[in-house]
């Protein structure tokens, strides 16, 4: 069964770019009737933090990226020592002891020299009496998985054909010197264990794909399917990264953005199929195909997102509005007419407040000093509220029969009269909402 993985470290908020491969595990799940699950990768005990598995939850759920079943990296410590012991004794795993300082020494050595700063494997030459001094002069040593050097070869869904040389990759500490299990290694049990079919990630994983189809390879699992998405640069393909922490979906969710923009958005950017407006969970399961995804970085712009929930909440019915119109202070008897006015032109659900502000307290009138006479004519001839859906009409009829203008010079003075703005919903549906007319002078 196709069965795929969202696996974030809860070290902090889901931004932009983890909602991105959260998208496109949870479709491909779905897509083939699969199972989703949530992994938290909580290896770190210093840097994972509940409040973020909660954070992370939450997000999800607003989401709607339902999981199958959540998995727990800390809660499966026993299953990755277990494999460390299978890879020791298989031989594929030493104990190294070179500082971090010793190892960057290492590095400059090799670049200095022309050569890729590959890990030289002394540890490997240790003899056990050597090994035991060092261990008793500088603690328990870490592991590395030593890398078969031959090629690693695997067909990417999205960035095609990947030959990466294992020569020149370190072999990967899979466990520290306290002990820690490190991600690289609980990653590929926890694949292999869980029958994970498809892996979807950053192409920032790339190197750590081919060290892990060797580790899954040297502990019998089978391998998953990998693609590596784009990384996401801002509009001028500037990178993120230093941003992402402003794109957290709890920060976007605060601005107003709506799920179905967010997912409708990112499960297309990047494709060569074009961003369309889904409504629903079903017609974006559908309509997703990792395929026609491209290797090129991804441009996005959050201002993309507004646009999209203006549509999106443009076509809600009130039942789905109602609270947010009830918090905007609107009466229950007007709530109707106030969305059928102001439905299509609110970005958010935030503007509401200003809509129902404009019309119980009124707009600051906005008048041209060329249409001062004509707008103090025009409200003369404004008869008493309450108004009705005949008020526009029957008004602008007066001031046009008195004043003689007619077309936009006699619309578009009292519209920014009434509302202060050039721009809003239709007049004569309004009308009837407006409760205080301040142009009235
Ligand atoms: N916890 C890893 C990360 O957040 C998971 C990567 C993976 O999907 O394997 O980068």
């Amino acid at each position: 069964m196709t069965t795929t993985r969202f696996a974030p470290s809860p070290t902090g908020h889901i931004h932009i770019g983890n909602l991105r491969t959260a998208l496109m595990n949870y479709l491909i799940a779905r897509k083939a009737g699969g199972q989703f699950i949530l992994r938290i990768d909580d290896t770190d005990p210093e840097r994972s933090k509940e409040e973020y598995v909660d954070g992370i939850k939450r997000d999800l759920e607003w989401l709607g990226l339902h999981w199958d079943r959540v998995e727990r990296q800390s809660e499966r410590l026993d299953r990755y020592h277990a494999a460390a012991d299978r890879l020791r004794e298989m031989g594929r795993f030493y104990e190294a002891f070179e500082t971090p300082t010793e190892l960057d020494l290492k590095r400059k050595k090799q670049l200095n020299m022309g050569r890729p700063p590959v890990y030289d494997r002394a540890a490997l030459a240790l003899s056990e009496a050597e090994r035991d001094s060092l261990r008793a002069e500088r603690g328990a040593g870490v592991w590395r998985f030593k890398l078969d050097q031959q090629r690693i070869d695997w067909s990417d869904g999205i960035l095609g054909e990947i030959s990466i040389d294992a020569a020149s990759v370190s072999d990967p500490v899979l466990i520290r010197g306290d002990g820690q299990v490190l991600y690289t290694l609980a990653s590929v049990v926890d694949d292999t264990e869980m029958g994970i079919t498809h892996v979807v990630r950053g192409s920032d994983h790339v190197t750590n794909t081919a060290t892990q189809i060797q580790i899954i390879e040297a502990l019998g699992g089978t391998v998953p399917a990998f693609a590596h998405h784009s990384l996401l640069t801002g509009p001028q393909g500037e990178a993120l990264s230093k941003r992402l922490g402003t794109l957290s979906l709890k920060d976007l969710r605060a601005q107003g953005v709506v799920p179905m923009a967010l997912l409708s958005l990112m499960a297309r950017l990047g494709s060569s199929d074009p961003v369309e407006l889904r409504t629903d969970m079903g017609a974006l399961i559908e309509g997703f195909d990792l395929e026609r995804f491209g290797s090129a970085p991804t441009k996005f712009d959050a201002e993309d997102l507004f646009p999209l929930t203006a549509r999106y909440l443009a076509g809600l019915p009130l039942q789905a509005v109602a609270d947010s119109i009830a918090d905007a202070g609107v009466p229950d008897a007007q709530a109707a007419a106030f969305w059928s006015v102001t439905r299509e032109n609110i970005t958010t659900l935030g503007d509401l407040a200003g809509w129902w502000r404009l019309m119980s307290e009124g707009a600051e009138p906005q008048i041209d000093p060329d249409d001062a006479d004509f707008v103090a004519e025009a409200m003369a001839l404004l008869p008493e509220g309450p108004f009705d859906d005949s008020t526009w009409g029957a008004w602008t009829a007066d001031v046009k029969q008195a004043t003689g203008r007619k077309g936009r010079g006699l619309f578009m003075p009292l519209r920014k009269a009434l509302t202060g703005q050039a721009q809003g919903p239709d007049m004569a549906a309004l009308m009837p909402l407006l409760q205080v007319v301040r142009a009235r002078g």
